[in-house]
């Protein structure tokens, strides 16, 4: 059974627990406890009394033990990354991918010195100078999801305490691991006791940290239901939130597109990952007389595709989360059916034990459809037609979302109009998945985001401070 991390001690936790599984195998690898307000408040207590005297540590001493932490991620790169492969299924390339993603942030909140400054300005008026200092905030959570168990995490903890906080991560319960070894090598690097705390558990311990009165902001990651729900709650709470929410990506092809690149990189759009992540290209929209050709090829490669447990050579597309989670992937397949589109690939059918599904295409797929709208979070393409470029940005601007959009084209001008009509916040050109990297904000748009400062990138350390303005006369 895992236990929670509270001021620098492993505890016990005398709750319901949850099964964590290896997805490849459906073994039972791990109990995870369900904590509950006890537990947060524990976790909150402990963070508060480390704030004291964490956010008076001088920022370069903050800094010295942020790149003792990179120096033993990076000794520890090929675990973590065998250990995301192991609870979460992906392939063990897609897993180092993860975790170098995840250190970038590492790396990246090691410029707090320069990121932390304030501002200037002398003789705003006759002998008065005014200043802009950044402040910590004091305790503050995040809770991400369980599709990227190791980077998401780093999104997160990283930042905040670089400039200042206290936190008490809450991981994902589906794939908690992945948070525990990130909490032993930050204890290992030589944090004060406190400064990273561990709850585990799902919504009741989610509830019971915005509800907190000593928690002063939430980093949420996850679905757009839940993200939504968070955002409210914490602002009835006066929390300030930053909520990121799923997603319905995109993928635009010019007839003049280089097929030779779009087709792998639209595959490793949809079908990375199991197609379990929030950039995952979901409706390949085929522009003009390219449509057909588009299909025949994407098809042609996707069925060529291994599927297999992630730590086996070769193999490219890794297990689904959980067997409820195969089977309502499952649900959307047969509804996209029953609504009028076609099985141009059919990856039903795989025999267990792991939760395994096959790479599936659907062919004829419009945002009216629910196929066509809903994020599925598995390894289906959706595939529909546009006449103009137009037509196609009508129909990703169609979905609620707004996460990504990419677009294949030799043409800057087509690049440009989609870059400047889509509602997305993410855009790739000739790429499948835009990800931005850490000194850029993860740039969600409409249903994908709830709040205004957006995961890593200088947003994180506006989003982890408060500003104090000082007018002086002297
Ligand atoms: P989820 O919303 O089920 O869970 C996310 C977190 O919220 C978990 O820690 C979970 O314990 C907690 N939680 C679950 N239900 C809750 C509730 N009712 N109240 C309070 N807390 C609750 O998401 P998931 O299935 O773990 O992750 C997949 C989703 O995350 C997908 O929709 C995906 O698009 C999204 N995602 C978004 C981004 C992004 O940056 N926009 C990145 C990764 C994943």
């Amino acid at each position: 059974m895992l236990k929670n991390l509270v001021g620098g001690e492993w505890k016990e936790v005398s709750r319901p627990a949850l099964p964590v599984y290896n997805p490849a195998t459906g073994e039972v690898i791990e109990e995870v406890p369900l904590s509950g307000p006890e537990e947060v408040g524990e976790a909150v207590a402990a963070a508060a009394r480390a704030f004291q005297s964490w956010s008076r540590t001088p920022v370069m001493e903050r800094v010295r033990l942020m790149f003792r932490f990179k120096e033993l991620l990076e000794r520890h790169f090929e675990e973590l990354a065998r250990l995301v492969t192991l609870h979460h299924g992906k392939t063990l390339e897609e897993a180092r991918g993860e975790v170098r993603r995840g250190i970038e942030v590492v790396d990246f909140a090691c410029g707090a010195p320069t990121l932390l400054q304030g501002r200037t300005l002398r003789e705003v008026s006759s002998g008065v100078d005014q200043n802009l200092f950044h402040y910590p905030l004091g305790v503050v959570a995040g809770i991400p999801p369980f599709n990227f168990p190791v980077m998401i995490p780093l999104w997160m903890f990283p930042i905040a305490v670089v400039a200042g906080n206290t936190f008490v991560l809450k991981p994902s319960e589906k794939t908690p691991l992945g948070a525990v070894r990130l909490a032993e090598l930050f204890l290992e690097a030589g944090f004060p006791e406190g400064v990273l705390n561990l709850v585990h558990g799902g919504q009741e311990a989610v509830e019971a940290l915005i509800a907190h009165p000593e928690v002063r902001a939430v980093q949420f990651v996850g679905s757009e239901p839940v993200a939504r729900r968070v955002y409210a709650l914490a602002a009835e709470h006066g929390k300030r939130v930053s909520a990121a929410g799923g997603a319905k990506n995109h993928l635009v092809v010019m007839p003049d597109a280089d097929l030779d690149l779009a087709v792998p990189a639209i595959l490793n759009s949809a079908f990375g990952n199991a197609g379990e992540r929030c950039l995952a290209g979901s409706v390949a929209v085929g522009v003009g007389e390219v449509g057909p050709e588009l299909l025949e090829r994407v098809v042609a490669a996707a069925s060529r595709l291994k599927v297999g447990p992630g730590w086996e050579e070769g193999v490219q597309v890794g297990p689904l989360i959980r067997e409820e989670h195969r089977q309502r992937v499952v649900r959307y397949i047969n509804r996209g059916l029953e609504e009028g589109a076609g099985l141009a690939l059919d990856g039903r059918g795989i025999e267990g034990p792991g939760f395994f599904l096959g790479p599936t295409v659907l062919d004829r797929v419009s945002p009216g459809m629910v196929v066509g709208r809903e994020e599925i979070f598995g390894p289906v393409l959706s595939v529909s037609y546009a006449q103009t470029l137009e037509e196609a940005i009508r129909q990703a601007n169609a979905v609620s979302y707004g996460n990504m959009a990419c677009i294949f084209t030799q043409s800057g001008r087509n690049a440009r109009v989609l870059r400047e009509e889509v509602q997305a916040g993410m855009v790739g050109v000739n790429v499948g998945v835009a990800q931005p990297f850490a000194f850029y904000p993860f740039s969600g748009w409409r249903a994908s985001f709830f709040g205004d400062l957006h995961p890593h990138g200088p947003d994180a350390f506006l989003f982890y401070t408060q500003r104090k303005v000082v007018v002086e006369r002297w």
